[in-house]
């Protein structure tokens, strides 16, 4: 049984709502770090979307994916925890490790049981049911480099319905120290509307998603869909890293592997049910206040403010165009300097 309470009104981890902020201008933010955004995915969505792209490219990625997530959650860790409460997780790390067991079931990353540490060595773990086997080993690897402050190399056997990760002393690479270069943009304010949890305040939207807090498992129960929540930023650092590996064009082909996800997972009806669904969507994940949706004969353009992933967001409109229209499409997309972004897709001549 897990150890992990629930609002007794929304039924939402109590850990989960304490932590997160859904404000009114589409941006999921953590309590702790208001600088820092989160949103949920489809899990699947994520995993297919670098298959794709490898797929695309016909070259193997997974090392690439790999040290992007890791740069982007090594990042991420270390904007919570400044220098003198790193010391203090070095003299608990046997409780670090293990508690990251539990924000990651909250986050819906995946079962994982800590099975040995040495300091300064190494860590094993038994993981199943892992969001993705990649951006799992990235978050891993970037724990340990933390916690222990030495590189890190990876090595993954297969193990009753699930795999032992061992993360252990590696080689010195510059990048453990290199900073992720990206773009921060002001944030807007909006006037999206949530209807919220009288308890523990977080929009009422979310009963949708069923937490399995064992597994380490979050289900959208009105699609089926697996949604895992992560940062922005630890995604964009992958695109970011197959961008300086691959070269710029990359991006077109994220956009495309997307626009391919979002044509075979998603169902015409989900945009038929109502027209503000696509908006509450985007608000209930985090990824931003769609302020505009502007369907007709020539095309679609779309306005999103605090707009997060970029090429996810193009991707996702386009597929989302084609759907509903049945026809196939071209699309620009781009970033004023305010961060408002804009989509535009044209019908195909
Ligand atoms: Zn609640």
């Amino acid at each position: 049984m897990s150890r992990i309470k629930r609002c007794p009104y929304c039924g939402i981890p109590r850990d989960f709502a304490r932590g997160n902020v859904w404000n009114d201008d589409g941006t999921i933010t953590q309590a702790r770090n208001p600088d820092h955004r989160v949103f949920f995915y489809e899990a699947d969505g994520l995993d297919k979307l670098f298959a794709r792209v490898e797929e695309l490219v016909g070259l193997p990625l997974d090392r690439i994916i790999v040290e992007g997530k890791r740069k982007g959650s090594l990042e991420y860790i270390q904007n919570i925890y400044p220098g003198y409460k790193r010391a203090l997780l070095r003299a608990f790390r046997g409780k670090v490790y293990q508690s990251t067991a539990d924000i990651g079931a909250i986050f819906g990353l995946g079962h994982y049981e800590l099975l040995e540490f040495k300091k300064r060595e190494y860590i094993k773990v038994y993981c199943r049911n892992v969001y993705s086997l990649s951006l799992f080993s990235g978050d891993l690897i970037a724990v340990f480099n933390f916690v222990e402050g030495i590189p890190a190399d990876l090595r993954i056997e297969e193990k009753e319905n699930g795999y032992v990760v061992t993360v252990a002393r590696g080689k010195e690479y510059e990048e453990l120290v290199s900073r992720l270069d990206m773009e921060r943009y002001p944030i807007k304010p909006g006037d999206v509307k949530h209807e919220r949890c009288p308890q523990c305040d977080v929009p009422l939207d979310l009963k949708e998603y069923a937490w399995d807090l064992e597994e380490g498992v979050i289900t959208d129960t009105v699609t089926g869909r697996r949604m895992v929540f992560t940062g922005p930023r630890e995604i964009d650092a992958i695109m970011h890293e197959l961008e300086a590996e691959l070269g710029e064009e990359i991006g077109k082909t994220i956009v495309e592997a997307q626009r391919l996800y979002i044509k075979e997972t998603l169902q015409q009806a989900e945009f038929e049910r109502s027209p503000q669904y696509l908006f509450r969507q985007f608000a209930k994940r985090g990824m931003g206040n769609l302020v505009s949706f502007d369907l007709g004969d020539d095309g679609m353009r779309a306005v999103v403010e605090n707009a997060i992933v970029p090429l996810l967001l193009t991707g996702i409109l386009q597929g989302v165009y084609e759907l509903v229209t049945g026809s196939r499409s071209s699309v620009d997309y781009g970033m004023e300097r305010d961060g408002t972004f804009h989509v535009e897709v044209k019908p195909a001549s």
